[in-house]
């Protein structure tokens, strides 16, 4: 038996209105896949649920930590989420920082495969890994390791290269952290609850 997540956001006013809201999406869930099919929602659940005592100040740091706490036999839980809305400025600085971030995160995956297309059409047709001796036709090389000792072929200003790609995806992913934790603007308060579910 597999295990998949199910999560639905619940704003509410109180816990009377949370509890509520929280039976009725369940309700939902159980006549939406007919008597019976409980598997892959909150009715393959223990009843009830859990706040933790925990305040996430958005949807994927709610999502983490209840997937961490969660146990798939045991009710789902529920995490109150505090989120600065960002103002229209900030939203469009944040926007395009995730585009760039976006952008570099192929230029791994393309340094990687320029290498190996080199390689395909470089004139010799095997390759030996100076590390395990080991002679390897080119045709099947799809990657920069060695495929018996996993050792790199690049050689070390290659390496240097695909090293500051990483980096630079790491700066600008850090840069856009930044944005996002600096949001200001109005706030939205919901909870988010779910769990894993038995499938
Ligand atoms: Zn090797």
């Amino acid at each position: 038996m597999g295990s998949c997540d199910y999560f639905v956001c619940i704003e509410a006013k109180n816990g009377k209105q949370l509890k509520e809201k929280i039976d009725s999406e369940r309700d939902f869930m159980g006549s939406e896949n007919g008597t019976g099919s409980y598997c892959g929602n909150w009715n393959a659940k223990e009843n009830g649920y859990r706040v933790l005592s925990y305040i996430a100040n958005s949807y994927d740091v709610a999502y983490n930590y209840i997937l961490d706490n969660n146990d798939k036999w045991n009710c789902v839980d529920a995490v109150k989420v505090i989120e600065k809305q960002g103002t229209p400025a900030q939203n469009k600085r944040i926007k395009t920082q995730q585009e760039l971030v976006n952008t570099l995160s192929n230029n791994p995956r393309n340094f990687i495969k320029d290498w190996v297309f080199k390689l395909h059409h470089a004139k010799s047709k095997t390759k030996s890994c100076k590390h395990c001796n080991t002679r390897l036709d080119v045709t099947y090389i799809n990657t920069i390791h060695c495929s018996k000792c996993n050792t790199s072929f690049l050689t070390q200003p290659q390496s240097t290269k695909l090293q500051k790609i990483k980096e630079k995806i790491k700066t600008q992913e850090e840069k856009l952290q930044k944005m996002i934790d600096n949001k200001g603007g109005k706030t939205k308060e919901y909870w988010l609850v779910g769990g894993w579910c038995p499938s």
